[in-house]
C-alpha cells in the first residue's frame, strides 16, 4: 500500500505493510552490515527512518550508493522503532532507486544553508526542513481562509488580474502590453493606447477590492483571493512584487462589523495552524523564533487593542523614543511607529482606525468630523501591518468630492459610482497580505522566504 511518511511516522501503522516514495536525506552505515535511511517525501517534517539490511540482493549495488538527494520507493514492514525520537521505523524489503544526485555537485550537502543562498536554489530549496514547513503551513493558512469565509456563508469572486483601473489611485503598478517597446505607436507625442490590445493602458491589478466591491452589492459577503501586483522598487524584508491577498467585502458591514470580522478571521488561521501543523510550528519555535509558539497561544485568546489613529500619535508623541521619522498627525505611521505601538506598548495586535482622510484613498468613507475616514489597519509585532480595510463611501455626493480631491476622473470609476447611484449601501471589506501572515506565523524575517518563487526588484528568474 502506497503510503506518505507522515502517516507511516504514525504509530497506528505498526505492523503495516508499506511502499514508500521520496528523497533520501540521509545514509549511514553500520558495522553490522546495514545501512539506516532518512527518507522524506514533504508530508511532514520528521524523516522516516529505513533500514536496509546487507541480505538485500541490491544493497551492495544500490543501497550503498544512495546520496542526499536521491529518490527511491522503498517497501517494507512499519515497526516500532528502539530509538528515541520516532515512534516507528520501516524496514525495507526492497528498495529501488529512480534517480541518484552526486554528491560531489548536489548543492543541499551541508545541514545548514543561509536563506540567501537558498533563495538562489529556488528549484531545490522545498527539499529542505525550513522551507517543507513554510510549504505546509502556508498550504493550511489557505485552506482556513477558504474555510471560514466558505462556513461565513461568503462567496469566493474570481477578480481579474489584468484591469484598466488602479485601485490607490496611485502608481507602482505594472503595464501590460502588446505594443512593441522598440517601435511604441504615437499620438500627438503620447504613446497612442488605442492601438494596443486593450485599447486603452492597463495594468496588473494591486487589489481586487472595487471589483469585490461590485459583487457585495449583488450578493452581500464575498471575497477574492488572488495574486496581486505592485512595482514599489521598495528592497524592504515585507515587500514583494507578486503577493497573495485576500479580500473580503461585505454590504451592510460598518467599520466595527469589519473590525469584528477580521480579528476573528485571523484568530481563526492562527488556530488552524496551530492545531493542523504542530510540529511545524514546533520547528520554528527551536530554530527560527523561539517566540512564535507562545505569540500565537496568546493571541488567539486575546482581545487586539483598538485604537484611533488620532490616539496613536499620542502615545507615539510621549513614547520618549527617537524615531527615524517624526510623528506628526496627518502623515502616515512608517513601520518603526507601527511596530513600537505593538511590539512594545501593547504587545500584541493593535487595530488602528479612523486615519487622516489626506493619506488614504478616495474610496473610504469619511467621518462626521470631516479630518478622518473609517479606515483600519492591523498591525502585529516584527511583521508590521498585515491587515489594511475600510469602511467603503456610500454617498454618492461625498465619493465624487473625494476623486477631485485626489485629482480623479469620474468618468473612468462611472461603473463604481454606479454601485452609489442604484441602490447603495453601506459596507466595508480589508485586506490580509498573505504572505505577511505567513512571515508572522513561522517568525520568518524576510517575505521573500515564505511564498514558492519570490518576486522582487531584479529577482524573477524561477
Ligand atoms: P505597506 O504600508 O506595508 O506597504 P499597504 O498599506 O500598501 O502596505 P494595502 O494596500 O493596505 O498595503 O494592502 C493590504 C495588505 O496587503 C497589507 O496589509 C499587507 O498585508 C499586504 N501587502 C501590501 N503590499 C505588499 C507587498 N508589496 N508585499 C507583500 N504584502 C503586501
Ligand atoms: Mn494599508
Amino acid at each position: 500500500m502506497k503510503c506518505s511518511v507522515a502517516q507511516a511516522r504514525r504509530p497506528e501503522s505498526i505492523g503495516e505493510e508499506v511502499t514508500l516514495q521520496g528523497w533520501v536525506r540521509t545514509r549511514r552505515d553500520s558495522k553490522a552490515g546495514l545501512s539506516f535511511l532518512e527518507l522524506n517525501d514533504g508530508s511532514s517534517l520528521g524523516n522516516i527512518q529505513v533500514i536496509a539490511e546487507s541480505a538485500l540482493p541490491n544493497y551492495e549495488s544500490d543501497v550503498k550508493r544512495l546520496t542526499a538527494g536521491s529518490s527511491v520507493t522503498v517497501t517494507g514492514l512499519v515497526r516500532e522503532s528502539p530509538g528515541k525520537g520516532q515512534a516507528t521505523e520501516v524496514q525495507a524489503a526492497s528498495l529501488t532507486i529512480h534517480g541518484l544526485a552526486d554528491a560531489d555537485v548536489y548543492p543541499l550537502q551541508k545541514k545548514r544553508h543561509s536563506f540567501e543562498f537558498l533563495r538562489t536554489i529556488a528549484h531545490l530549496r522545498p527539499r529542505t526542513n525550513t522551507f517543507g514547513a513554510i510549504v505546509r503551513v502556508r498550504n493550511t493558512v489557505c485552506n482556513a481562509i477558504h474555510q471560514f469565509f466558505q462556513e461565513e456563508g461568503f462567496f469566493y469572486i474570481h477578480t481579474p488580474i489584468i484591469t484598466a483601473s488602479d485601485c490607490e489611485g496611485a502608481g507602482q503598478m505594472f503595464r501590460v502590453t502588446t505594443l512593441d517597446l522598440a517601435n511604441v505607436p504615437k499620438a500627438e507625442g503620447q504613446v497612442d493606447f488605442t492601438q494596443d490590445f486593450f485599447d486603452r493602458p492597463s495594468y496588473l491589478t494591486v487589489s481586487g477590492q472595487l471589483e469585490a466591491e461590485i459583487f457585495a452589492c449583488s450578493m452581500g459577503k464575498v471575497y477574492t483571493f488572488g495574486p496581486t501586483f505592485r512595482a514599489e522598487n521598495s528592497n524592504t524584508s515585507r515587500h514583494l512584487a507578486e503577493f497573495w491577498m485576500v479580500e473580503p467585502e461585505m454590504a451592510f458591514f460598518d467599520l466595527n462589523d469589519n473590525m469584528d470580522l477580521a480579528e476573528r478571521f485571523l484568530k481563526r488561521i492562527f488556530r488552524d495552524v496551530l492545531k493542523r501543523c504542530p510540529e511545524d510550528i514546533e520547528f520554528f519555535n527551536d530554530r527560527i523564533d523561539n517566540t512564535v509558539l507562545e505569540t500565537l497561544r496568546h493571541i488567539v485568546d486575546s482581545r487586539f487593542v483598538r485604537l484611533p489613529y488620532t490616539e496613536a500619535v499620542g502615545i507615539l508623541e510621549k513614547s520618549g523614543e527617537t524615531f527615524e521619522f517624526p510623528v506628526a498627525w496627518g502623515s502616515d505611521l512608517q513601520a518603526e511607529h507601527e511596530r513600537y505601538l505593538t511590539e512594545k506598548h501593547f504587545q500584541c495586535p493593535v487595530i488602528l482606525f479612523d486615519y487622516p482622510r489626506t493619506i488614504k484613498p478616495f474610496y473610504m468613507r469619511v467621518n462626521d468630523d470631516g479630518r478622518t475616514v473609517r479606515a483600519m489597519d492591523i498591525l502585529v509585532p516584527k511583521v508590521g501591518e498585515i491587515v489594511g480595510g475600510s469602511q467603503r463611501e456610500e454617498r454618492l455626493d461625498v465619493l465624487e468630492q473625494r476623486m477631485r480631491e485626489q485629482d480623479l476622473r469620474a468618468e473612468d470609476y462611472w461603473w463604481y459610482l454606479d454601485l452609489r447611484r442604484y441602490g447603495t449601501v453601506p459596507h466595508s471589506g480589508f485586506g490580509l497580505g498573505l504572505e505577511r501572515a505567513v512571515q508572522f506565523i513561522t517568525g520568518m524575517t524576510n517575505i521573500r522566504d515564505v511564498i514558492p518563487f519570490p518576486r522582487a526588484p531584479g529577482s524573477a528568474e524561477f
